[in-house]
């Protein structure tokens, strides 16, 4: 931990990139802006245009970077996807960052921890949660979801076979199911289960929150293998949970 005062949340961070989209093009001052941190091994960073939305995903490794070095990174990742000139001082302050002690030790920590754990990438042993992500979206929803970060979850649970969690833009699949033992059209269920997540929203009425609304169930139906898919689950759910103990 650095320090906590400079651990600007995303929403401020946004704001920046905002910020820096009307500085170089007043007429996109109102493109709706996601900033997300991403698990990237290394420093990365990366920025695109999908629905006339910008995403940007920051590399875990500045989170903690302070909002000035963000406000630099903000003007060259914007100024690059624009193609305009980057102001004067911004390449500056974000460098400040990358190249300060502290960073340095964050980034030999981290390819050290990185090592030893996990890597969570999408590439399970068996099953590639980017591939499946895809054919998914072209097959369901004419590829208009934006994808999400996805990973295989640290541990075999086997209650829980996906998670969506709106906040991080993030789905994570249950490391039970990266098994040559689960058929594909299995994860293809679970990984749908968490798109249509993102394709219904939660919504808030009288205070609680509805997740798995009518309509969400009714478009939960139209998975080719829904039947079997529940039965396999329902009938497997020993298996996974004595598979996870091992
Ligand atoms: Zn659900």
């Amino acid at each position: 931990m650095l320090n906590d005062l400079y651990n600007p949340k995303t929403e401020a961070i946004a704001a920046i990139y905002t910020e820096a989209i009307r500085r170089y093009d007043p007429r996109r001052a109102t493109t709706p802006i996601h900033v997300s941190f991403y698990p990237y091994v290394g420093i990365n960073h990366t920025i695109r245009v999908r629905d006339n939305q910008i995403f940007v995903r920051i590399g875990d490794l500045c989170r903690e970077m302070p909002i000035v070095c963000h406000r630099g990174l903000a003007f060259i990742l914007i100024g690059k996807l624009f193609r305009r000139k980057i102001p004067a001082g911004a390449r500056e302050a974000y460098a400040a960052y990358i190249n300060s002690e502290a960073m340095r030790e964050l980034t030999s920590r981290n390819k050290r921890e990185r090592g030893r754990k996990f890597v969570n990438t999408p590439k399970g042993s068996v099953y590639d949660l980017e591939l499946i992500f895809d054919n998914l979206n072209a097959a369901y929803f004419s590829g208009r979801i934006p994808k999400p970060v996805l990973t295989w979850s640290a541990r075999k649970t086997y209650r829980i076979l996906g998670h969506h969690d709106s906040h991080h833009d993030h789905i994570a699949i249950s490391r039970s199911l990266d098994s040559p033992d689960v058929p594909r059209y299995v994860v293809d269920y679970v990984m749908f289960h968490e798109m249509l997540h993102i394709a219904h929203p939660t919504i808030h009425k009288n205070g609680r929150r509805h997740n798995h609304t009518a309509a969400f169930k009714r478009d939960e139906q139209k998975f080719a293998h829904f039947g079997p898919a529940e039965r396999w689950i329902e009938q497997n759910v020993g298996k996974l949970k004595r598979a996870a103990k091992k």
